[in-house]
């Protein structure tokens, strides 16, 4: 084990660059965590040439299917191969979604396994002995989910829970990130953010901001939230966002962005093209006969190999998961490489004409 250091490198208005290390691996932030399952979908090999450096796959998934041996799995990045970032979800949200309201326990929840019908408890201490022997590289906080348009009250316990929960990770302290919680209520994310602050966290968790949250209201909250976090510590936002909310958060300061977008669109026969900014549907029929490559200036595994839109539009219709897996390699190599523009960008004072033109070009 080994403490987390974070540096800023550079800075743009409220965007920045910053360099992660922990456990002797590397990161340059913003950089995006894979979050699609992509260590499931593709070999250490493919992943590494995408340029990605970590990846998140699931905590609770896991304790539900191996219990009280998922000790046993042991590292995940030795059972992978994978020699990149690791995070560990917890999928608060999932455990509080499939919870009856007396299944809220203030020492964790309680919901019953919608696979095999068990009643399973999720508790924090037993969050981060997950998180622990499953490898993870960087530890978070467990927090109480509450809808983030629940009624104040809830959204007030919410915090105070989670608040308290702060403690359990406080023995890793060095390389934990506590969870910021509180709806899209200013006083109340303020009052979390305050309580990561005391208990001498390494950083933060956006957590709660759902996915289908629309873009202003996105915008408003993660440019209220980020001016108030310490400026040297590392800020996680665990949301899957459109291209253009991604945007908006390196534009407001957030350093690490999950994304299952790539795999998301390699699923739906979908390729990124133009930074990410636009995209190829190519199971339609008027690529069956088209030779071109996804796109002749991606340096990626997929189009430097000279594979067509034709052979992929083949592959995507008769449902071959090898094309959704060349697919996949040439999203995240977009977006990846997306990530070290934007890096360049900040480091260049030309932020907001990047992501502008980007926007434009749509
Ligand atoms: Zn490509």
């Amino acid at each position: 084990m080994s403490k987390l250091e974070f540096t800023i490198t550079q800075s743009d208005e409220r965007a920045r660059t910053g360099l992660l290390q922990v456990n002797g691996r590397q990161v340059e932030t913003p950089a995006l965590v894979a979050s699609g399952d992509e260590l499931e979908k593709l070999s250490p090999l493919q992943l590494k040439q995408t340029g990605i450096r970590a990846v998140k796959t699931s905590g609770l998934k896991r304790w539900l299917k191996y219990d009280s041996v998922t000790e046993k799995l042991g590292d995940l990045h030795q059972l992978f191969q994978w020699d990149g970032l690791l995070f560990v979800d917890l999928e608060t949200e999932e455990a509080y979604r499939l919870a009856k309201p007396r299944g809220k326990k203030h020492d964790g929840v309680r919901f019953h396994d919608p696979t095999t019908g068990q009643l399973k408890f999720w508790q924090p201490a037993t969050a981060l002995q997950i998180q622990e022997v499953l490898g993870a590289d960087i530890f978070q906080s467990f927090d109480q989910a509450t809808d983030y348009y629940a009624p104040v009250d809830d959204l007030k316990a919410g915090v105070k829970q989670t608040n308290d929960w702060l403690s359990v990770v406080v023995s890793q302290k060095e390389q934990a990130l506590g969870s910021i919680v509180g709806g899209g209520l200013r006083d109340l994310r303020t009052a979390s953010i305050e309580a990561v602050d005391e208990a001498g966290l390494s950083g933060y968790r956006l957590s709660g901001i759902p996915n289908n949250l629309d873009d202003p209201e996105f915008s408003r909250i993660i440019n209220e939230i980020t001016p108030k976090l310490a400026e040297q510590k590392l800020r996680y936002l665990p949301a899957a966002l459109s291209f253009d909310q991604m945007l908006v958060a390196i534009l407001a300061g957030v350093d690490l962005i999950d994304s299952n977008l790539a795999a998301k669109k390699a699923a739906n026969g979908t390729a990124l093209v133009n930074q990410g900014a636009s995209a190829l549907h190519l199971d339609r029929e008027h690529f069956r006969f088209d030779s071109q490559v996804i796109d002749r200036q991606c340096a990626c595994i997929t189009c430097q190999a000279g594979y067509s839109r034709a052979l992929l539009h083949s592959l995507i219709t008769n449902h071959s998961f090898y094309g959704e897996q060349l697919l996949l390699q040439h999203n995240l190599f977009t977006l990846n490489k997306l990530m070290s523009s934007l890096r360049q960008a900040i480091k260049n004072y030309q932020t907001k004409n990047f992501v502008q033109e980007l926007l434009q070009n749509q």
